[in-house]
């Protein structure tokens, strides 16, 4: 019999993780910052219960899902006044898919230790539309045996699911992942802008870009949004920025650069001062047009 499960955070990505908890029959607690958010959610989906507090929804689990914005929150959530960690019974096993970065998590994992829990990290790729077919890829810093227990739940949210080793990993793979993905974003961005001004035909390069050397997930999901100034949010700016900067600081950490994420991270600081936090990271584009003069 599966572990029941509490999950805290209802945004763009965990409302629907928990969705695929739910519709594969795990017994679910929820609880989000904004409680209409949680009441409609329970509203939504059969045999969801809704906890008034961090520690109400840990009361009820073995197992207990993060999926809120960065360390702060996640620190607040678990370990602040009636945050998780207050509730747990021992054993209880933290699973955090928050992008927060390795130093944050191995600090807050040190202290559920000292409570006698545990912390994963377990963060994602693929954006909101991966998350509501269940097709997610989760990273996961973890023992062989925390993995192991993890499987049904993951698998319910998740299509590839890699034990990237200890806790922090998970998170050291993410912070790579996503500063490719920007500074990639960022390269298709001003080749088109390049191409625009050369009075290019946008559609052709595009096609042929596509299918040669330079193709690139980014030019498949993000070249059209930047083309026609869509920038419905799949993954705000917002967080995009606070992800090269992890990966930034990582990196001068550990003595080694990241040109170009420097770079992306420059841009996506543009795009916020241009009022794009809660956009799409498609709106790289805005500061780029500004920059060369050119709009697409
Ligand atoms: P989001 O839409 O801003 O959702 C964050 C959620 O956390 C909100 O529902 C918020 O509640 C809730 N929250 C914050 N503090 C809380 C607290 N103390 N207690 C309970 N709930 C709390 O963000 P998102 O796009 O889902 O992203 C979540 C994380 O996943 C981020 O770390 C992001 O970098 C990462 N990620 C996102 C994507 C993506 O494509 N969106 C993909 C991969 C990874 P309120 O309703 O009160 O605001």
């Amino acid at each position: 019999m599966s572990e029941r499960v509490a999950f805290l955070g209802l945004g763009i990505m965990g409302s629907r993780m928990a969705a695929n908890l739910a519709e594969n029959g795990f017994e679910l607690t929820v609880h989000n910052r904004t409680a209409e958010t949680a009441e409609a959610f329970a509203a939504e989906h059969d045999g969801v219960t809704v906890a008034a507090t961090p520690a109400q929804a840990a009361a009820e689990a073995a197992i207990v899902f993060t999926m809120v914005v960065d360390g702060d929150q996640v620190r607040q959530v678990l370990l602040g006044e009636d945050g998780a960690a207050t509730e747990a019974a021992p054993g209880t096993l933290f699973v955090d898919c928050s992008t927060i970065g390795p130093a944050a998590t191995l600090e807050i994992g040190a202290e559920l230790d000292e409570r006698g829990s545990s912390l994963v990290d377990a963060p994602v790729t693929g954006s909101s539309p991966k998350a509501q077919d269940g097709t997610l890829t989760f990273m996961v810093g973890a023992s062989q045996a925390e993995f192991e227990r993890l499987q049904e739940p993951l698998q319910a949210m998740g299509e590839l699911i890699v034990r990237a080793g200890p806790r922090g990993q998970g998170q050291m793979i993410k912070l790579l992942n996503n500063a490719l993905a920007a500074a990639n974003c960022a390269a298709v961005g001003e080749a088109l802008i390049v191409g625009s001004r050369a009075g290019l035909d946008l559609d052709a390069l595009v096609q042929v870009v596509g299918s040669g050397a330079g193709a690139s997930t980014m030019l498949d999901l993000k070249a059209a949004p930047m083309r026609s100034h869509d920038y419905s949010t799949l993954f705000k700016l917002e967080h995009m920025l606070k992800d090269v900067r992890l990966c930034l600081e990582e990196g001068q950490r550990l003595g080694v650069p990241f040109p170009s994420a420097a770079h992306a991270r420059e841009i996506l600081c543009a795009g916020m001062g241009m009022g794009h936090a809660d956009d799409d990271f498609a709106a790289m584009i805005e500061p780029l047009q500004g920059g060369a003069g050119e709009r697409l």
